[in-house]
């Protein structure tokens, strides 16, 4: 994402400044040692809490945080400043979005599609990428766990359709090619295209979520255009949405959901990460009612078909907010709506998201309040809960369900998570360990 920053830095060096002097470019940061900081004369400079308050004040910690979100936006972004023990970090505003010409000069340069010449072995990660278009870059969704908006901004930045099509009529005279497209997508597949007016004067609104705004202007059926119009290319038999698809964004009329699933390769992915209100509100997902909506109208489009789509749900666990009983209501949905999967992630803090200043501070910086943080044997648990029928979590799931007061899900009633038999047989063995 850094394209426009290092046009502009070889553009400065082949004029002669020296890097050391470049302090004006959009979307870099620069250092300098703390007595010149005393000097400098930024105007609209916003100075965060040192590093050393930082580092040991939950509080100041959740204000640096907030700071920083607060600045992403190109338009009003201000220059922040903090102060390290030996030196003083000065991160300039983010460079302003693409244009859509921009993006397609970036992307219809002669890129090689292989593996670098050094390799001799085949490259596992690069076959599913290989065939894969990107359409667009950022993402407006401000998941609480994703830094995405960090680096690629919240506004969406689009490739021209012609562009696009034009990368994928080149694949047909590459070798390996098979005529499958696997992917034309990017952070959110039906996020191509998509819209404001604001978004080319002042960015993304501070004050409100663009997933919820009627001023959005959608490019989903467009999307849905481009990709059939692909599928006519010569040479070209099917091109997938392999990309995560923002389910609250997709039209929910049968006719849509028929369309949009020919482009779906068995398997739609979606990311509702969690179904109580509290988790969902503190991920900054849309409620789990959206989710089982969309799922109800997805499996009626589904109905009478002779091979069907299936609709994956990635879920999350051990997310601040996040209790050992808020993970067995999400079980017991998933047991109920026969929603069983592998594809749980156990929260893992990144740098920048708001959910790791959660996990790091334990305070919510939206509300400055303390907020739930699973860690130690509480995440393992969190975790084994969503994989109940896999018995290698057996006890694990079972100190769930003890803790949270939840044993008449232990038995061998219909409904029941695991059986009660183990139990015995889990005495039994300490009993055992116990008195070799
Ligand atoms: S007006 Fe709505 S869609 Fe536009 S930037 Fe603001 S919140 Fe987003």
């Amino acid at each position: 994402m850094g394209e426009t920053a290092l046009c502009t830095i070889a553009k400065k060096t082949d004029n002669g400044i020296k890097p050391e002097n470049m302090h004006d470019i959009p979307g870099t940061t620069w250092k300098i040692p703390p007595k010149q900081a005393e000097d400098l004369n930024i105007p609209d400079l916003f100075i965060l809490p040192q590093y050393s308050d930082v580092k040991d004040n939950p509080h100041d910690f959740s204000l640096a945080h907030s700071i920083i979100a607060k600045n992403q936006n190109p338009f009003t972004g201000k220059t922040l400043m903090q102060r390290h023990p030996k030196t003083v970090i000065v991160q300039n505003p983010p460079s302003l979005p693409l244009k859509t010409h921009e993006m397609d000069q970036i992307y219809d340069l002669p890129y090689q599609r292989e593996k670098h010449p050094s390799y001799k072995e085949e490259i596992p990660a690069l076959i599913p990428v290989r065939f894969s278009v990107i359409s667009h870059r950022g993402c407006y969704g401000n998941c609480n766990f994703c830094a995405l908006s960090m680096h690629q901004g919240s506004i969406i930045q689009s490739r021209s359709r012609e562009s696009i099509l034009l990368e994928i009529a080149s694949f047909q005279k590459m070798s390996g090619f098979s005529g499958i497209v696997s992917d034309v997508g990017g952070p959110s597949a039906n996020m191509y295209m998509d819209f404001c007016p604001n978004w080319e004067k002042k960015g993304v609104c501070t004050d409100k979520e663009c997933t919820r705004c009627p001023s959005l202007k959608t490019g989903i059926y467009g999307y849905l255009d481009l990709l059939d119009e692909a599928e006519k290319l010569p040479g070209v038999k099917h091109v997938y949405i392999g990309s995560g698809l923002r389910y609250d964004l997709i039209p929910t009329d049968q006719d849509f959901l028929k369309k949009i699933s020919r482009h779906i390769s068995g398997q739609m992915k979606v990311a509702p990460e969690h179904i109580t209100r509290t988790v969902t509100k503190t991920m900054n997902k849309p409620a789990g009612e959206v989710f089982d909506q969309f799922r109800k109208a997805f499996e009626k489009s589904q109905e009478g078909r002779r091979s069907r789509q299936y609709l994956v749900p990635y879920l999350m666990s051990g997310h601040p907010g996040c209790t050992i009983a808020d993970m067995i209501s999400l079980a017991e949905y998933l047991r109920d709506k026969g929603l069983y999967t592998e594809q749980v992630q156990d929260f893992t803090p990144t740098p920048l998201t708001t959910s790791t200043c959660m996990y790091a501070t334990g305070l919510n910086p939206s509300t400055g309040k303390p907020v739930h943080v699973p860690k130690g044997r509480e995440k393992k648990i969190q975790r084994a809960i969503l994989h109940w029928r896999n018995s290698a979590h057996y006890s694990l799931v079972l100190e769930g369900l003890t803790i949270a007061g939840r044993k008449d899900l232990i038995g061998n009633k219909a409904g029941c998570l695991i059986s009660a038999r183990k139990i015995g047989e889990i005495r039994a063995k300490r009993k055992k360990n116990q008195n070799p």
